[in-house]
């Protein structure tokens, strides 16, 4: 290798916002935030979430839902 031209190559710890630690290695020099990792993503754990933080799915029922009940009767 040449010197002075690779970039610093170091352990990193990744941390998920569900609380999982990965270990790894990065040019990156600090530890660092993800929102989603394999342990947590529903593609991977088979299971649905909904992550509505601004009550938008409200907002639709608000809005459509009284539509389809409408209908109904
Ligand atoms: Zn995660």
């Amino acid at each position: 290798m040449k010197s002075d031209i690779h970039p610093n190559y170091q352990n990193v710890s990744i941390t998920c916002s569900c609380g999982n630690v990965i270990e790894t290695r990065s040019t990156r020099a600090e530890d660092f935030l993800v929102d989603v990792c394999s342990k947590c993503h529903p593609f991977y754990t088979g299971t649905q979430k909904v992550a509505d933080t601004g009550g938008q799915i409200d907002k639709f029922k608000q809005r459509f839902g009284v539509i389809s009940s409408r209908k109904k009767s």
